[in-house]
């Protein structure tokens, strides 16, 4: 993938971690900061718009995604297929919008080997119980969807140590606040902010006005 001048966030946590309110609460602070929306297979839960929450699509149609190389990565998650639409992503970038991919560790991986200086915040719940807590609050699936989940959360935690930022959702206005800070720090970095600073950088570097 090309240079581009937004950054690239991708955000991985098991189901239930609170992940996608964090998402949420963070990008209403930040009008240049976008959500991704992905593909999935699976079906829509309650109060999901198309489009909004995810693209909707039939396994035929995705297939032919994957076939028309229109996904910057993909994976099958839980029997469902999830895929990030690249034309998106380069368009939200190019305009200088930081992005968030709220995706799984497969395809953080995939997306790490085709694009240089995409930052990876895992997210942990506080501890096993609390997780499997959460899930069952939340009662949008059945109980043998969450059992699998519990199962697969471990899995996915395994893989935390391959971003590059780990933070705890114990509490979630503290959790809020680490977040905005470690994608602060990364608009700063002079890479990032030279991309759309550099008019400011000419100016000043210009010689002296006599
Ligand atoms: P859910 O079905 O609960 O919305 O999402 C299930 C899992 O799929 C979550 O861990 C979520 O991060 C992941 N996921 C959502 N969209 C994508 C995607 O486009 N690609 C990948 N690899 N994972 C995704």
């Amino acid at each position: 993938m090309q240079q581009l001048s937004g950054n690239l966030f991708i955000i991985s946590a098991p189901s239930g971690t609170g992940k996608s309110s964090l998402i949420q609460a963070l990008l209403q602070r930040h009008a240049d900061m976008q959500l991704s929306v992905s593909h999935t297979t699976r079906a829509p839960r309650a109060g999901e718009q198309n489009g909004v929450h995810y693209h909707f699509t039939t396994v035929d149609d995705f297939k032919a995604r994957i076939e028309n190389h229109e996904f910057l990565e993909w994976a099958e998650v839980f029997g469902n297929y999830y895929g990030t639409s690249r034309a998106a992503i380069e368009r939200q970038l190019a305009q200088g919008i930081d992005v968030f991919l709220d995706i799984d560790w497969q395809g953080a991986r995939q997306i790490r080997e085709q694009a240089a200086g995409t930052i990876g915040i895992f997210i942990l719940p506080p501890s096993l119980t609390e997780l499997q807590q959460r899930l069952t609050n939340r009662a949008t699936d059945s109980a043998e969807v969450i059992a699998g989940r519990m199962a697969k959360a471990q899995n996915e935690m395994s893989h935390a140590d391959e971003y590059d930022y780990l933070i705890i959702n114990d509490d979630f206005a503290a959790t809020l606040h680490q977040l905005e800070q470690i994608v602060l720090c990364q608009r700063h970095r002079f890479a990032s902010a030279q991309q759309r600073q550099q008019p400011l950088l000419d100016q000043l570097l210009a010689k002296p006005i006599k």
